[in-house]
This record gives C-alpha cells, structure tokens and sequence, in this order.
C-alpha cells in the first residue's frame, strides 16, 4: 500500500474546512488593509533561496527539497513564502517603477527536516509582503492586521517587539558585540562561531549559560541612532494608542544582514513551549540582495498548522437539503430534483432506495436542515415530502413551491 510520505499529511474535513476557514478569514482581513493575492510557483531556482534565506541558515543549509530537473536546472522547492514574492516583484519591474505594492499569499511550503509533533515536512504558512512603504506607520498597520487575525480566532498570543538598526547604527553595534564576546570564552561552541560569522545571532541562543553572560552584552536598543529610535518610539506610542499590549525583547533578532529596523514576533503558551506563532518585519534590504533596486518592505508569515491547533470552528449550523427516494420509481425524480435545487441550494442526494428513517438519519449525519423524500404515496398526489430538522416540522409541498 501506497503512503503519504513521511511529515506530509492529507487534509480532510474536518481540519480541511477549517484550514479554509482559516485562509478566507485572513484574506478578507487582508483585502480590508489593501494587500492583493499573489502565487507564487512552489518550484524555484535553488539560489534564490541562498541569496535571500542565506546559505548559513538550517532552513538553506539542511533542509531544502533541492533536486536538479530533467533540464539540468538546479532547483529547489520553497521552504518560505518571502524569497518569491520579492522576486515576482522584481520580475515585474515594480522596483524599477517604485510603485507601492502589498501582496498576500498562502499555501505549502517544504523543509526536509525530522518531523515532530507539530512540524511536517510540507506545511502551510499565510503571510503578507508590503513594499515601498517606508513610514513606521505601514510596520503599526501590519501588526494590528495581524492582531485583528489572531482576534477574529481568539487565539491568544503575546506581542513581542524590538528594533534591529539600520546600516547607520547596526554595524558599529555589531562591533560593540564581538568586542563584548571576545572577552566571554564561557559561551559555546555555536556562539564562538557565530562571533565570526553572524554575531547578532548569538542573542537568541538556547543555551542558559549563554544567555548568563549576554545579561550584560551590550543591546542594540540602546544604540540605535536617532532616526531609528524616533521610529520605534513613534511605533510604540500607535501601538499603545491602539491598546495592544506588547513587550520589548531585545534578544529577539533575525540572522540575516537584510533585516532592519521593526522585528516582531506573536508568540503563545498555548502549543506546548512557547512557540512563535507568527513573526515578521522589515527587510529593506532585500530587494537589493536580490538584484533589484533599492527598495523598502514588511511582511510576516504564520505557520498555519499551529494556528488551526489553536482554532475552535464556530458551531455550524444546518444548512440545506438532503433528498432521497423511498421506492424504485421515486430514484429518477428525485436525481432532477436535486440537480435543479443545487443551482441554489446545497444539497445532498442519496442514489438508493432506503427507509425513511434510514434516510432521516443520513440527512441528520450530513448536518442539512431539510430531508425531502419521495416515495410512491407522493408520486401518485405529485406532491414532496419534507421534514424541517430543526423544528422538527413535515409536511407534503408541491414541486413548485419547493423550487419558488
Ligand atoms: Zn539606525
Ligand atoms: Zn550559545
């Protein structure tokens, strides 16, 4: 037997209907703020993906579903949403022409990585992408779109925000840094390597004893430059005017040498350890390091499968009509009916003759509010059978008046 390969999982209702739940509900939110749908191919050429990822990153360097097509081409199916989007951007000469453009996108993604509760291998993310925006109000915007996602669903989560520079006051605090770790041998291996290499990075290591020493590494925070922190000020005080609660986590950085100012992370209690839940910021970088000409962006993704753990469905409630025959003759009736009541109506039809009771009881399973059924008695008086499973009501209507 033929299997679903590992970490991959087949989506059937009801985690099916709720995923659509989930995507419809945030498109609209989505829509409501000016972002467009954007797809992007799930296929890329592999040094996308090293260019913007990075190739010191897990997600590049060990865990990317890279294979070379029939025509030689070294490609790679997309472990994150961003790196396409960016370069359908450029594609489009959207950077060359400056426009403003804010586009959303969801669907699977792909990390060959060990899976694990809650980690497949092919998973799905939601996630918007703002270019050409530079005021600090498009950052507030994007928050509280997100917030107002996470709202709609109740999902509680903690906001948690910090600045990261910009190329005036990162650099010289980045040398402030690995001033600071070379005095520190107590840190580990991975840290000592990352003082070479990505010495941002060490601030969000694991390990405790690592995290001892950084209480007091210098932070970013507090060596922005004025524009920076005129800028993180202004969006803390739209946050607070908006009341959404957030705490400043200094240690909460990104690798990558295109990230500046705004980082923010939604992060719940609710899925075992904390765990971020959605995460995004700036990246005006970007855009550059992918060939393009200088331009600003924002953007967040959410692992949709932790989400929808966190997602009650609303009760549903009954809707539609189920039709069934109750003898041989009643079979090809019926098949009309329903055809012509599905040009309107929801409706579920049941090809075999069955008992009355028996159909009742599939009308009840497929949740619709009417169970119609025919049988000789109603062939013979042209007239419809149909109980109202909700007030529990039956009574004997003519075609016409079923159909209006
Ligand atoms: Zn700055
Ligand atoms: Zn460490």
């Amino acid at each position: 037997m033929i299997q679903a390969l590992r970490g991959m999982k087949d989506l059937l209702s009801p985690s099916s209907e709720k995923y659509i739940y989930f995507v419809e509900n945030c498109s609209k939110i989505a829509r409501n703020y000016g972002f467009e749908y954007i797809e992007t191919p799930i296929l890329e050429e592999t040094a996308l993906f090293k260019r913007s990822v990075g190739e010191s990153s897990d997600i590049v360097g060990k865990e990317m579903y890279q294979f070379t097509d029939k025509g030689g081409n070294d490609v790679c199916m997309r472990p994150e949403g961003t790196a396409g989007v960016v370069r359908a951007f450029i594609q489009q000469k959207y950077d060359k022409a400056k426009v403003q453009k804010k586009f959303f996108y969801y669907g699977p993604m792909f990390r060959y990585e060990r899976p694990q509760k809650g980690r497949l291998r092919e998973f799905h993310q939601f996630g918007v992408e703002s270019f050409n925006q530079s005021n600090i109000k498009e950052d507030a915007s994007i928050i509280l779109m997100l917030k107002e996602m996470l709202d709609f669903f109740g999902i509680g989560y903690r906001l948690e925000l910090n600045s990261l520079g910009c190329s005036e006051c990162m650099p010289a605090y980045r040398e402030k840094l690995v001033e600071f770790l070379k005095g520190e041998d107590g840190i580990c291996e991975d840290c000592k390597r990352r003082r070479d290499t990505n010495p941002i990075r060490v601030l969000d290591c694991k390990n405790q004893r690592c995290q001892d020493i950084y209480i007091n590494a210098p932070l970013l925070i507090d060596n922005l430059c004025p524009t920076c922190r005129g800028d993180f000020a202004k969006l803390k005080e739209i946050l607070d005017g908006f009341e959404v609660k957030y705490i400043v986590n200094p240690k909460l950085v990104r690798g990558l040498d295109y990230y500046n100012k705004t980082a923010f992370e939604f992060v719940s209690d609710d899925i075992g350890a904390q765990s971020a839940i959605a995460g995004g910021g700036r990246y005006d970088k970007l855009v550059e390091y992918l060939d393009g000409k200088p331009t600003s962006g924002i953007g967040f993704a959410m692992g949709i499968e932790r989400l929808m753990e966190l997602i009650v469905m609303p009760e549903s409630k009954r809707v539609g009509y189920y039709v069934g025959a109750l003898c041989d003759e009643a079979s090809e009736p019926c098949f009309e009916l329903a055809i012509k009541m599905r040009k309107t109506q929801k409706t579920a039809l049941n090809y075999d003759k069955k008992s009355l009771k028996a159909h009742l009881k599939n009308a009840d399973k497929q949740n619709v509010r009417y169970c119609i059924c025919i049988g000789e008695d109603e062939l013979a008086k042209d007239k419809i059978w149909i109980k109202d499973l909700q007030d529990k009501k039956e009574r004997l209507i003519s075609r016409d008046e079923l159909l209006g």
